[in-house]
């Protein structure tokens, strides 16, 4: 569900009409729902209620400050990966014991940022990472909470790029050595057990592998309670899928009905890591149409958006619902390729899509654009990132300004030696 639909045939962010935002900040624009935000938090949260938990909003799906103090505001925790998202969650007022650090790659400078910070639990991917947190924690005289990432080697039957719980995947440290991992970490002197956590992909339509790879860390989770090692936190990952197209993924309510009994027998409190089902259907990406043009093979509609904007349809070969901002029933349909002004065959928006036979200066939605969206977008072919706009009732605000192209050369210089 998501606030985004047609009145009088005209698409409206909630009360706000696309296209007096398109004309007052210019296209391409990033538009997000303030409600849908919050629906989808909420939904999510109710889902597990009952259940000692904490829904940590994983940073990556989108990273923009007002999405994560619309989280932080509805008492949600924070995924991060990297010293960056630290320093923006805790900026939009997310408090440090409520942020779990996943990634296989951390820092040592990006450790000690978190250690100083307090944050609840570091999810440690490696045996080399482990050893080099406790040294870094040793430092400074403090305790590395840390849980071990376990790789369950479960096929969460997704793209092969966003799959991450098989053990030829680079992520966690594989299921069957981890009580073995557990039991070294025990004897560390700077680190803290805390507990032990998984994610195994994204964009997951099915519940049966998330319950899957929990049985499996269930039976773990035994084994080190036999040899004495008792864990608190009980990290499942994120991963929900949602509905870009046909999917029919699970509801936030089905997928915790599938794990809440499981994660109640065990005892420990639940860490849940949702990114794209909060925020991928609260945003979309409006852009505007610059040309059509007729080959013999194809009718290209190009707009003012590319991949450096949304690179999920060149990255994934994913699938972004094409709206028109005006809808008209009586236009005819024409099979187009929605292309973008880069220049890479691979930049193109939507491919042989039965769509409006769109014209020139034309408006259209990029719908489920909320994730991956602008977290992945680049300056490529020097192209400056977007404005991006949140929408609350028949209130709007810009909340990243467009980026001018003198900042495009921030931070450049030539070497010494020229002038
Ligand atoms: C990317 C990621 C998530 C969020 O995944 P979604 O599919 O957006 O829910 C959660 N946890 C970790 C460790 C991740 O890498």
């Amino acid at each position: 569900m998501h606030h985004f639909s047609y009145k009088n045939g005209e698409l409206y962010a909630e009360d706000v009409p696309l296209s007096q935002i398109a004309q007052e900040v210019g296209t391409p624009v990033y538009v997000y729902s303030q409600a849908t935000l919050e629906r989808h938090f909420k939904a999510f949260d109710q889902a597990f209620e009952g259940l000692e938990h904490l829904v940590c909003f994983a940073v990556k799906a989108n990273s923009s400050q007002a999405v994560v103090a619309t989280m932080a505001h509805l008492g949600a925790g924070a995924d991060i990966v990297s010293g960056g998202e630290l320093y923006r969650s805790m900026a939009a007022g997310v408090p440090a014991e409520r942020i779990v650090y996943s990634g296989v790659g951390k820092s040592e400078a990006e450790m000690a940022a978190a250690l100083d910070a307090g944050i609840l639990m570091f999810n440690v991917e490696s045996a080399q990472e482990l050893a080099v947190l406790d040294q870094v924690a040793g430092r400074l005289g403090k305790k590395a909470p840390v849980s071990l990432r376990v790789n369950p080697d479960v096929d969460a039957q997704t793209h092969p790029k966003i799959t991450t719980g098989l053990s030829k995947n680079k992520f966690g440290l594989d299921i069957e050595l981890a009580f073995k991992q557990y039991q070294d970490a025990a004897k560390l002197p700077n680190v803290e057990l805390k507990g032990v956590s998984c994610h195994i992909g994204s964009q997951l339509t099915k519940v049966e592998p998330f319950a899957d790879a929990l049985e499996r860390v269930g039976v773990l989770i035994g084994r080190l309670r036999g040899a004495g090692i008792e864990l608190e936190l009980l990290d499942l990952g994120g991963g929900l899928g949602i509905s870009y197209d046909q999917e029919e993924p699970p509801s936030p309510a089905q997928y915790a009905a599938a794990l809440k009994e499981q994660a109640g027998r065990l005892g420990l409190k639940l860490v849940l890591e949702p990114g794209r089902v909060i925020v991928g259907n609260a945003g979309i990406m409006l852009c505007q149409v610059l040309f059509t043009k007729d080959t013999p093979a194809k009718h290209f509609i190009i707009v003012d958006a590319g991949m450096n904007d949304l690179v999920r349809p060149a990255m994934y070969d994913s699938f972004q619902a094409i709206w028109p901002v005006t809808e008209d029933p009586e236009r005819p349909q024409v099979v187009s390729d929605v292309v973008g002004p880069i220049c890479e065959t691979g930049d193109f928006l939507a491919r042989d899509r039965q769509l409006p036979d769109m014209g020139r200066g034309e408006l259209m939605a990029v719908m489920s654009a909320g994730a991956y969206g602008f977290s992945m977008a680049s300056t490529y072919n020097s192209r400056p990132r977007v404005a991006e706009v949140m929408v609350s009732g028949d209130r709007w605000s810009v909340v990243r300004r467009r980026e001018t192209t003198e900042e495009l050369m921030r931070g450049e210089s030539l070497p010494e030696w020229m002038d």
